[in-house]
């Protein structure tokens, strides 16, 4: 983060007009009319950033995305509900509507990125969830503001930085959810950096199959099976699933082992694979885990995933947990304070391990200076 300026970048920011891209896109629930958040760990993640302005006197503007309203005024995406808690959280800041409810924020619409900056004196990125996407909030106001990171942005980008820079060893990946196609790209990268892949949930099928395994009707992608063989070839050991449990041909929950029968639905790692799994990662230097390991979702499905968030709170390893069903798990199971980052990003993350940089960093680098 060296390159990146940070807080104490922006000068004296007494009294100037300071906007900041946060990453409000908070879980809600309820009627569209009434919608309430079911966490708000997004809006406190930032609050370190927002504080630090406020106290020195910046007049500070939030603008974040919710949802995907694909540019349109859309009544559940309002901001309404998180601007009545960011004002309980942080009185006297502004919040800005949905930035999605402009075609603009999305195309990068140079006239969308003027209305933002009228009047702006300053421009601060803590939105480490949108970093990596190329939109107007992101890249168009450093283009002209002078410009800095948020502390959650810092925080984030350090502690992945570690992972892909110096990760103690071994360094373990544990992978699952529901499409391997999401997340080729970086399981590719991800193979040049750690020591062992773990990989389970709906993903782990396309793999089984890649070994000629039959996965009965479980979620495979055929057309990513070359890829999934390939990758298998050489590098780092892939742990996949010895037992899983799912659904005969007749809906009864069953365990199986690692070979599906026609008519059967692989919904969890089994007891033995979790067990291999949690072993991986106690014995682990630090490790990286994205992606249920199965359809947590269905209390049926959830021990594969429980055993992975309670091994991951365990574990003397540096413990770092990314994308939003993930954490929600964590969350859900009570080991979110047991590991040593959640982060608030889902595909930012893999992109942040995949590549080392995220469009909305590179514009930060190249923002100019407060004179
Ligand atoms: P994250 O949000 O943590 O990045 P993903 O969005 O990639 O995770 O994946 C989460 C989804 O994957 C969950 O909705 C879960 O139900 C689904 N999933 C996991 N395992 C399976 C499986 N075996 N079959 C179908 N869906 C699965
Ligand atoms: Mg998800």
């Amino acid at each position: 983060m060296a390159d990146v300026p940070a807080l104490e970048d922006l000068g004296d920011v007494s009294g100037k007009r300071v906007f900041v891209r946060t990453d409000f896109n908070v879980p809600m629930s309820g009627p569209d009319e009434s919608r309430t958040i079911t966490d708000d760990f997004r809006i406190r993640a930032s609050l370190p950033t927002i504080q630090w302005l406020v106290e020195r006197g910046a007049i500070v503007t939030c603008a974040s995305h919710l949802g995907r309203p694909k540019g349109k005024e859309v009544a559940k995406y309002s901001m309404t509900p998180v601007r009545t808690r960011l004002a309980e959280l942080a009185p006297g800041v502004t919040l800005l509507e949905n930035l999605r409810f402009d075609a603009g924020e999305e195309a990068n619409d140079p006239d969308f990125v003027a209305r933002l900056i009228e009047g702006m004196d300053l421009y601060v990125n803590d939105a480490f969830g949108a970093a990596h996407r190329a939109h107007a909030s992101i890249v168009g106001p450093p283009a002209s503001l002078p410009s800095a990171a948020g502390r959650l942005l810092q925080r984030e980008v350090e502690v992945l930085g570690a992972l892909r820079e110096h990760p103690r060893r071994p360094f373990v990946a544990v992978l699952g959810g529901a499409k391997v196609s999401d997340k080729l790209a970086v399981i590719e990268a991800l193979r040049e950096r750690v020591d062992a892949l773990v990989i389970g949930g709906g993903m782990c099928f396309t793999f089984l199959a890649a070994q000629g395994h039959g996965v009965g009707d479980s979620i495979c992608e055929r057309d990513q099976i070359e890829t999934c063989r390939r990758l298998m070839l050489d590098g780092p050991p892939i742990h996949l699933p010895e037992d899983l449990v799912g659904t005969d041909e007749t809906g009864s929950v069953r365990t199986f082992g690692s070979r599906l029968p026609d008519g059967a639905r692989g919904l969890d790692i089994g007891p033995g694979t979790a067990a291999v799994f949690s072993d991986v990662i106690m014995d682990a230097g630090c490790v990286f885990w994205n992606g249920p390991m199965g359809m947590f979702e269905d209390p049926r499905f959830v021990s594969g995933t429980r055993a992975i968030a309670e091994a991951m709170g365990a574990t003397k390893a540096f413990s770092v947990v990314g994308g939003g069903d993930s954490a929600a798990a964590l969350a859900q199971f009570g080991h979110a304070s047991d590991v040593d980052h959640v982060s608030t990003g889902g595909g930012a993350s893999l992109e942040y391990l995949e590549l080392g940089d995220l469009p909305g960093l590179k514009a930060l680098r190249e923002a100019p200076r407060v004179r």
